[in-house]
This record gives C-alpha cells, sequence and structure tokens, in this order.
C-alpha cells in the first residue's frame, strides 16, 4: 500500500498512545518496517539507530532468531492457554519459577499480566485485598513520587504523577499523594546527596504523619524514574526508602517495568542497593518487546494472607484472557537465557563506562546542563543557562525540533518536554554502535543550537 495512503488511515483511524489527537491529525506518523540489530527502518528505507529500545524495552535488540524461533515453535504447539479453572501451561510455570529465583528473595509469587500498567493495577487490587483480608481495611492511602510514572491503568494513572495522564481523567483519585523526587540535579540543597536521601525519607514520614500512620497502604516508587526524564536518585536511595517503609509499617513496592531485565546493569535494580520488596512490579525487558507481558510478584507475607484471609475458600477475582500467555512465556524464557547465558547482561555492563563516558563529554556542550546514567539508562539535561539551571521557554519547541532532527539524521531517542532526552540503548549495542550514537547526537544538538 503506498504510504500516503497508511498516513491517511492512520490519521484517520488509529488513536496513538499518549498523544495530542488534533497534533497528530496534522503531523501524520513515521511508519517503521523492519528492524536488526540496533537499526530500525522505515518504509521509505530511512535507517535509524535506535537508542531508546523502542520504549525502553528490546533490551535485546532486534531480530534475535532464537527468540522468533522459540515464538513458532510454542505457536505451533500450543498457541494459547488459559490460566482460568485450573489449566496452565509449561512456559509459564517454568517462567514463573524462573523469577521467583532471579529476583529478591523476598518475593515468592508471580501473577503475570499483558504490561506494565496492568501489573501496577494487579499489584494495587492486590494491596486491597491484602488490607481487607489482614482485618484493616482502613489501610487504603497510596503515596508515590511526583514525577513518577506507574502506567496509564485507571488506578495507576493516579499513581502516575504526570499531568497529561490526569487532565480530564479526574485523577488523582483521593487516596492517591506524592512525595517529591529524588533529583540531584535540581537539589535545592546542592550536592548533598545524604541530605537529598533523609530528605526523601523525612517526605515520607511527613506524608504519613499527615495522612494518619494507620491509614497508608503502600509507597510505590521507580528506582530510577523513567518517564519523568530518567531522574536518577542518589546510590542509597532506594535502600534508605524500604527502611523507612517498614519502620512506618508500610508496604514497599519496586515498580521495575523499566529499570528491571540488565538496564540499569544487575538483572534489577533492586539487588545493586540488597532491597527486599513487598511487591515488584515488571514488563518491557521481560520479554524485550517480541510480544506482550507483564508481571507483578509478591511476598509469602501477602500471598498468604489473602489465601488465608477473608477469602479462604472464595475466588481471588482478579484475572485476565491473556495472564500467563504461553507464547509470550515461551519469549520470556528465551529472552532471559540471552542475557544470562548470551552474553547481553555481561555485555550491557561492560557497554555502560562508554555510554556513561559519552554522555559525560557532551556536558562541554553549550545546551546540556546535565548529564546523567546508571547503567544504559541515561539522559542529558538541556538549559538555557547553565549557572541557574533555567530551562529554555517552551515557546521555542526544543524537544519538538531536536526529535525532528534526531530523525532526520537517523538517531532514535526521547526527547521529553522538558528538554530533557532520555536514551535506553539495547543492551546488544557495540562500542561501534555508540560511537555512531554520540557522534549523530553531537550533530543534532549543533544543529538546532
Ligand atoms: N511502570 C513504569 C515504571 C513504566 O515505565 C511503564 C511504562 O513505561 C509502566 C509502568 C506501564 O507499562 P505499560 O506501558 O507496559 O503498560
Amino acid at each position: 500500500m503506498q504510504n500516503s495512503t497508511l498516513v491517511a488511515l492512520d490519521r484517520s483511524h488509529l488513536i496513538h498512545p499518549v498523544t495530542s489527537f488534533r497534533g497528530h491529525e496534522q503531523q501524520g506518523v513515521a511508519i517503521l518496517q523492519s528492524a536488526r540489530g540496533a537499526y530500525l527502518t522505515d518504509r521509505h528505507g530511512h535507517e535509524l539507530l535506535d537508542a531508546f529500545s523502542g520504549l525502553w524495552c528490546v533490551n535485546t535488540g532486534y531480530g534475535q532468531d532464537s527468540i522468533v524461533r522459540v515464538a513458532a515453535e510454542q505457536m505451533t504447539r500450543l498457541p494459547y492457554a488459559t490460566g482460568y479453572f485450573s489449566y496452565g501451561s509449561e512456559p509459564a510455570i517454568l517462567l514463573a519459577a524462573k523469577l521467583v529465583a532471579l529476583t529478591p528473595a523476598s518475593l515468592q509469587h508471580v501473577y503475570f499480566t499483558l504490561g506494565g500498567s496492568d501489573a501496577v493495577d494487579a499489584a494495587v487490587r492486590y494491596i486491597t485485598h491484602y488490607y481487607n483480608s489482614l482485618g484493616q481495611p482502613f489501610k487504603k492511602q497510596f503515596i508515590s513520587l511526583e514525577r513518577g510514572y506507574h502506567g496509564s491503568s485507571s488506578v495507576g494513572a493516579g499513581l502516575t504523577a504526570l499531568s497529561n495522564f490526569h487532565l480530564n481523567f479526574d485523577l488523582p483519585l483521593p487516596n492517591q499523594h506524592y512525595i517529591a523526587s529524588p533529583y540531584p540535579y535540581r537539589n535545592p540543597l546542592g550536592n548533598d546527596n545524604a541530605a537529598l536521601i533523609q530528605g526523601s525519607v523525612q517526605a515520607l514520614r511527613d506524608k504519613v504523619a499527615q495522612l494518619g500512620a494507620d491509614n497508608v497502604a503502600a509507597f510505590f516508587c521507580e528506582p530510577i524514574q523513567g518517564s519523568g526524564g530518567v531522574i536518577v536518585p542518589p546510590v542509597g536511595w532506594l535502600k534508605a526508602m524500604e527502611t523507612a517503609c517498614r519502620e512506618l509499617d508500610i508496604l514497599f513496592v519496586v515498580d521495575e517495568v523499566i529499570t528491571g531485565f540488565g538496564r540499569t546493569g544487575p538483572l534489577f535494580a533492586c539487588e545493586a542497593e540488597n532491597v527486599q520488596p513487598d511487591l515488584m512490579t515488571m514488563a518491557k525487558g521481560l520479554t524485550a518487546g517480541y510480544a506482550p507481558m507483564g508481571a507483578v510478584m509478591m511476598s509469602d507475607r501477602l500471598y498468604n494472607t489473602i489465601a488465608d484471609g477473608a477469602a479462604r475458600e472464595a475466588v481471588v477475582g482478579h484475572g485476565q484472557t491473556y495472564s500467563a500467555h504461553p507464547v509470550s512465556a515461551a519469549i520470556g524464557l528465551e529472552v532471559l537465557r540471552l542475557y544470562h547465558e548470551g552474553g547481553l547482561l555481561a555485555n550491557g555492563m561492560a557497554q555502560a563506562p562508554h555510554f556513561e563516558q559519552g554522555l559525560r563529554e557532551l556536558l562541554a556542550h553549550p545546551l546540556v546542563g546535565d548529564a546523567r546514567s546508571r547503567g544504559l539508562l541515561g539522559a542529558l539535561e538541556l538549559v538555557a543557562d547553565k549557572a541557574s539551571k533555567r530551562r529554555f521557554e517552551p515557546s521555542l519547541k526544543l524537544s519538538e525540533r531536536i526529535a525532528a532532527a534526531a530523525y532526520r539524521r537517523g538517531l532514535v531517542f526521547r526527547a521529553f518536554g522538558d528538554n530533557i532526552l532520555g536514551f535506553a540503548p539495547a543492551l546488544s549495542y557495540t562500542s561501534g554502535e555508540f560511537e555512531l550514537l554520540f557522534s549523530r547526537l553531537r550533530k543534532i544538538l549543533d544543529e538546532v543550537l
């Protein structure tokens, strides 16, 4: 089909995620055709180096033949198996057991979802069930971070603290509350990371005190805030928040949808700080984007309370037709094999210093105020004035101009509205691909200067 016809059909009929409907009607869409390794190709044959792993998910890179093979085999053998009515499938059971072995010891039970939003949604529902089963139905207030992103389910979009997800959606809900994010570059206390961590802990204590110590159910956080602008907290922050949650007797929920599966170095960011969450959500790198799948994992304490509580003989009424889909699960098993035996995790860790150095070198560029990263998750923050860290006027549409220049020069990353450029290259990146990334990026920044 002609490209122009496809673009017209897209404008007329396809609603895109998190997009201005009217803006989309005018701008249209770049239609992608194929992908291999770290490269995407659009329908005009224009090649793009993907420095964002799709949407921070294709951690393995594109065109991994073994994943395709495993998916085809599973589709041929058993394309679907319900998890309802005491049925199951081998790949789903094996993947659940593998995740239990690979995540912090606190997490012993897995519920599979279709992605991250419904993993967060499931977490909220299980937490609600848990406190009701425990005989503490008053514990229903939820706290998350400003600039946090926890998907866009009806409940999760209120834990998300980004205004677009609330506007005209009647969110946040009355039981959803936020504390400031740990943002080193914009830390009012300067470079004092210990004070920043202490400030977060105090903010959580204050919020819990304000809501009533007995009323708070849980604190949700990303180890590194992704969609909020790749905000990398100081090392030790996650552990400090875990400790604070224990003291305050609230559940500690870590959303590893972006940070999981080698994105920050270890398989999960929790590992680096020896954190033992009560619940963990994950998606994206679980299947590396080759098929939809997410998961929520929970501790024995939650599981047993739900099992033995109010619902002892009743069913726990949470489920989806495609929970634990066998094709996605088979892909997940192969993706995990590639991270470990396939050497992707090791390559990601070996390449991370080059990535960090490339970002840091751009600090000398007149537009760049901050360069930050952990593992292969990083960002540049562009400012109008480095001394005051003043942001560019939105009317300059700098992010839009950067995104357009990047496309022309064959590079994909994410230009956030407030002039933060986010990067999440695949764990399969080579040194040559990092060189290409940074040489193209420098030209793009020069072009829009
Ligand atoms: N949680 C976090 C931390 C995310 O980054 C995302 C998506 O980017 C989600 C949840 C929602 O995941 P999904 O888009 O798969 O629904």
